[in-house]
């Protein structure tokens, strides 16, 4: 069972072709950026079982026969034995198999729970989202330290891999840390993609819903010049 915040039957913007996107329910980040809050609760959302949410996939299965389906969040990597239930089922049925996360669960000490994953997923879209540590601490309310190791276990592993960049005014766009990044990415493998998502402030109105204070008051949207740099020196292509 898992707990899952929400479907999408037509997402053309994670991963490739026409998806059947997943959004599932908790989130132990907290990243200053994020437009979705609603999915951070653990309790929040409702449960489904690995049987019901493929009945639920296969009446779009003609839509997504040359796309596939994607487990996003929330983090999905928070409630990996579900993944890796539902990626088998896909897989059997011959479903394009992927995976949006932070990596933040990742842990280099006992890697059998990914390495099962790795056998059923057959991408993985990873955010990236500073490579400062004590600047990712600050964004994210984590380090840096996990995402980095499960970039590089998934170029270890050989495992196609799209990497996503949320760019903040102020926080992500400094030219310096996007170099940074761009030479870590430099010492992986296996980057099919690298995406730069511009920070969008359609977030807000979730945030006064749930009585939160919005992180980024005031953080201007970056320019259609800035996004273009960043891309530029990301390699995005
Ligand atoms: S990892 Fe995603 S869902 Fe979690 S806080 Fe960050 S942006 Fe939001």
């Amino acid at each position: 069972m898992a707990r899952i915040h929400s479907f999408e039957s037509f997402g053309t913007v994670d991963g490739p072709g026409v998806r059947f996107v997943i959004f599932m329910q908790g989130c132990p980040l907290r990243c200053k950026y994020c437009h979705n809050p609603d999915t951070w609760n653990f309790q929040g959302g409702e449960e489904y079982s690995v049987e019901e949410v493929v009945s639920e996939i296969m009446k779009y299965k003609n839509y997504i026969k040359d796309g596939g389906v994607t487990l996003s969040g929330g983090e999905p990597l928070m409630q990996i034995d579900f993944a890796i239930e539902l990626f088998k089922a896909l897989k059997k049925r011959g479903i394009h198999t992927c995976m949006d996360t932070s990596g933040i669960t990742f842990d280099c000490h006992d890697t059998s729970k990914f390495d099962q994953l790795l056998e059923v997923c057959d991408l993985f879209l990873l955010d990236i989202k500073h490579i400062d540590t004590k600047k990712h601490l600050d964004l994210t309310g984590v380090s840096a330290d996990r995402p980095q190791a499960f970039a590089r276990y998934l170029d270890e592993r050989n495992k196609p891999v799209w990497i996503r960049h949320v760019l903040v005014n102020g926080y992500t766009n400094n030219e310096e840390d996007l170099m940074k990044t761009r030479a870590f990415l430099d010492t992986l493998h296996n980057v099919e993609k690298v995406e730069v998502l511009p920070y969008h402030t359609m977030g807000i109105v979730k945030y006064e819903k749930m009585g939160l204070e919005y992180p980024l008051k005031g953080v201007e949207v970056c320019t259609a010049q800035e996004i273009e740099r960043a891309k530029e020196i990301l390699g995005v292509c």
